[in-house]
């Protein structure tokens, strides 16, 4: 059963929270900026409340009843002892990354409103490629997506194609997507930058989380954020052992950060409490000797008391949800002759790429024509299925307008995805036509499948997903090794430089 129960009085908010029986219990006490939870269902109940006074008294009642114990919270001691340690510490210590350059870079030029609406920017664009993988990694996509689009206006001038191979091998497609939706809506919309977690909070893929970092990062609204490292640092600092990933965790976890974060330096003091979790409060190795809130900690304190309890006991492992495993087929089609191709080159042969349907699983992306299918299949059976699609699709068909001049198997991978595990297997094809190649592709409809056909030099140097490059890339090595001597018939070689 959970009560959650809360009363607003000259700026301070008592909440009491108590979990499920199998979950910690926590009186929380804090002082919040009036708008804080503005956008929550809290406080749309706070609100309710106020326009029912006797209600009201009554909740405050029993909140009194129950806060009795508030020894689980953040004592005003210990918040402002680790607002202070964090933030001295985040001073000394912080990582110089470009995204921070940016955000306190000033003297150029620009007032206060261009310099927050372009560090808004940095901090959106940063935090969701860092939904997606490492520092190290997302730095060099971070300076490239800079210098193509410095600013806002010039993200919302791009092409969604343009986005998603800037975006090549991040994963989570969709996010690129929403950002330059996001880009596309603000700057139509002719309104300035939102500046606040409930108007970013509309903005399509900003969340929660996002929404807090640019509000607190650029624009100083006194607001928390969440992300996996905090989660890590608040549940050892509290040595709460409850699933991180259940609602009412999550939820508390937030009036935690809440709590703890600095109304003079909302952005500085929730980067401080991410990069503790990113750099000394670590999932396996947490440096507690150099910990700046070592003496706040409770799971310090509990490892230090009892040897059978380690800090990294706190949070609970959450075991991860089984993947579903499917697998594909993937052809690389080569087309290397046709009216208009001469052989003269060994670069004028033609790759068929394929463009991904608008909605689902990489939506809008390119790849060369796969098969998927929910379980295993016979060599047969794949190469019956690709036909199939190639005749359908491209009216591609060997006893009419190609010849195949070789066709193997150049081997296999698994590719996971957030959720699937894929067992990809690779086949080249090498074409050659007996018709021109745009007597076969003329009738390019709309509705049908998209496509193109590029060389070695523009498929190298196109934006494609890592397990479209990971294709590729087999090919051409298997291109470099050559063919195998029983591939059917082999009548000319093609390699890719
Ligand atoms: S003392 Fe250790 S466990 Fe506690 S916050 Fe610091 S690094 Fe994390």
């Amino acid at each position: 059963m959970v009560a959650l129960l809360c009363s607003t009085t000259r700026g301070f908010e008592f909440e009491t929270v108590a979990a499920s029986s199998s979950s910690s219990s926590w009186v929380c006490f804090k002082k919040t900026n009036p708008n804080l939870f503005s956008h929550s269902p809290m406080a749309r109940k706070d609100k309710a409340n106020n326009s029912n006074k006797p209600k009201r008294r009554q909740l405050i009642k029993r909140e009194e009843e129950v806060i009795g114990d508030i020894e689980d919270l953040f004592s005003k001691e210990d918040t402002y002892k680790i607002r202070a340690s964090l933030l001295e510490w985040y001073d000394k210590n912080q990582r110089d990354l470009p995204w921070r350059r940016r955000t306190t870079q000033s003297g150029n030029g620009k007032n206060v409103k261009e310099e927050e609406e372009e560090s808004a920017y940095g901090v959106w664009v940063s935090e969701v490629m860092l939904q997606q993988t490492r520092v190290q990694t997302v730095i060099d996509y971070y300076n490239r997506w800079m210098q193509k689009w410095p600013t806002l206006q010039h993200l919302a001038q791009a092409s969604l194609e343009e986005v998603n191979e800037m975006w090549a091998g991040l994963g989570y497609y969709r996010r690129a997507r929403f950002l330059l939706e996001g880009a596309k809506m603000i700057v139509s919309g002719g309104s300035e930058f939102p500046n606040t977690v409930s108007t970013l909070r509309k903005v399509p893929g900003i969340g929660d989380y996002t929404a807090g970092a640019i509000a607190s990062i650029a624009f100083k609204e006194v607001v928390p954020v969440v992300d996996g490292n905090v989660v890590r640092v608040l549940a050892r600092l509290k040595a709460i052992s409850a699933n991180p990933k259940d609602k009412i965790t999550v939820k508390n976890l937030w009036k935690l950060a809440a709590q703890l974060v600095d109304p003079s330096r909302p952005g500085d003091f929730n980067q401080s409490l991410m990069e503790l979790g990113a750099t000394l409060c670590t999932a396996l190795n947490p440096s507690c000797s150099s910990c700046p809130v070592s003496s706040q900690c409770r799971a310090f304190y509990n490892s230090k008391n009892d040897e059978s309890v380690k800090v990294t006991d706190y949070p609970m492992k959450v075991v991860k949800a089984k993947q579903r495993n499917d697998f594909s087929t993937v052809c690389v089609v080569e087309i290397s002759g046709g009216q208009g191709i001469s052989l003269q080159s060994q670069s004028d042969s033609r790759f068929l790429l394929v463009k991904r349907p608008d909605e689902g699983l990489l939506a809008g992306l390119w790849e060369f024509p796969s098969v998927t299918l929910d379980k295993e299949a016979d060599l047969s059976v794949k190469r019956k299925l690709i036909d199939q699609l190639l005749k359908k699709s491209f009216r591609l068909n060997p006893l009419k307008n190609c010849s195949i001049i070789s066709r193997e198997l150049v081997g296999e991978f698994v590719h996971v995805f957030s959720h699937i595990r894929r067992k990809i297997y690779v086949e080249l094809l090498v074409l050659h036509l007996k018709v021109g190649m745009h007597d076969l592709f003329k009738e390019k409809d709309k509705k049908a499948m998209d496509w193109k056909l590029l060389d070695c030099e523009a498929v190298s140097n196109m934006g494609l997903t890592s397990a479209v490059r990971k294709v590729y890339s087999m090919v051409q090595k298997f291109k470099q090794n050559g063919l195998s001597s029983n591939s059917i018939p082999l009548r000319k070689r093609v390699k890719c430089s």
